[in-house]
């Protein structure tokens, strides 16, 4: 199939002459979410030669966790559309874009904008690291040892069939742990969200969703203290934290969902500063203390949502055509 929009202007010779120096892309992007899509894209769309890689998944953490979550809140797309098709229109756009999307994981970039993947090296003028978050650890006793294949503890449900008529713990109260619970709505045989805090912390919409749920159980002030079973999750003792008093519960599975965190340990030697979180450290132009690299999503940003992500993509794009093409509005 022929290419369309700006693929094909590009194909045509349109391209800007290459900026000085030996850089293979004007832009290299790490990570295929919503945010690193978004942003080559955009780097795109300004005709800047640009790459995204990606090593797992395209379309990001929504797409690998849960593929047929309906996604409600990104405005401009058709209600309830499921977040891979989606991360499918996001893939499309950077493809009409002009973007190469490379499927491959960076395992090192150095401060001059080296990629290595594996045996190849590429080079950016500008990157911009959009890498995302991975599951945080409860740090619950056993937690670990259980999180092994069919141990019965879980950070993400990327196939809710699994879990049919099993008794599902659910630890955390945010906007994870009410996705989950609408995934396993009528294939658990019973769904109960423990929380620590004293009111559930994801949205009223989901809150009324969860406490209209016969099948679930919501504990509040409530932790997990540890897991019972040998090889394999057969239930959890909870601990009431306003009286102390403790109870078993049988479980099949306890389903992790207390946050994320910045996926930057690889990144480390870059020595891109961090805010006290953990996440990387942007200025409002979404630019890192090392020139020339911007971060945008999940990995910097305080609220993680699609569509900060996307708008922290458009700002970095913005922002890295004005220091690869000087004046930027040539
Ligand atoms: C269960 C769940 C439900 C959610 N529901 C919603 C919702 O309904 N609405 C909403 O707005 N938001 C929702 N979110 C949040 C939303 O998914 C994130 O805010 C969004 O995905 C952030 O996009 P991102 O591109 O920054 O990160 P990610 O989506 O995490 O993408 C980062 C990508 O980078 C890749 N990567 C990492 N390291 C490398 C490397 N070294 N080389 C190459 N690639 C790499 C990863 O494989 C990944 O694909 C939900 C999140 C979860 C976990």
């Amino acid at each position: 199939m022929g290419k369309s929009g700006i693929a094909a202007v590009l194909d045509g010779g349109d391209r800007l002459p290459p900026p000085p120096g030996n850089s293979d892309y004007d832009v290299v992007v790490v990570g295929g979410g919503p945010a690193g899509l978004a942003a080559a894209s955009y780097c795109g769309r300004k005709f800047l030669r640009t790459a995204v890689f990606e090593g797992d998944c395209w379309g990001g953490i929504l797409t690998r966790w849960c593929p047929d979550k309906k996604i409600d809140n990104y405005p401009g797309t058709p209600p309830g559309v499921r977040a891979e098709e989606l991360a499918r229109s996001l893939v499309d756009f950077a493809e009409r874009s002009g973007v190469d999307l490379i499927g491959k994981r960076v395992e090192e970039i150095t401060r001059n904008g080296e990629i290595r993947t594996g045996n190849e090296t590429y080079r950016g003028n500008v990157v911009i690291l959009a890498n995302g978050s991975t599951a945080a650890e409860a740090g619950i006793p056993r937690e670990r040892e259980l999180a092994m294949e069919g141990g019965g503890v879980f950070y993400r449900i990327p196939d809710p069939s699994r879990f049919r008529g099993c008794r599902v713990v659910i630890v955390g109260g945010g906007d994870t742990a009410a996705s989950h619970v609408q995934r396993l709505r009528g294939v658990a045989s019973r769904v109960t969200v423990v929380h620590r805090q004293t009111e559930l912390r994801c949205g009223r919409e989901e809150i009324h969703a969860i406490e209209g749920d016969g099948d679930c159980e919501v504990c509040l002030q409530t932790a997990v203290e540890t897991i019972l079973g040998d090889d394999r999750v057969e239930g959890v003792r909870l601990k009431d934290l306003s009286k102390g008093a403790t109870r078993d519960l049988e479980a099949d599975a306890v389903v992790m969902a207390v946050g994320t965190m910045p996926n930057f340990a690889m990144f480390r030697n870059l020595g891109v500063s961090l805010d006290p979180k953990g996440q990387v450290a942007t200025d409002p132009w979404q630019r890192t203390s090392v020139p020339r690299f911007f971060a945008v999503g999940d990995v910097c940003s305080p609220l993680k949502m699609i569509i900060t992500a996307v708008a922290q993509a458009a700002t970095a794009a913005h922002q890295a055509y004005a220091e690869v093409r000087s004046p930027y509005w040539k």
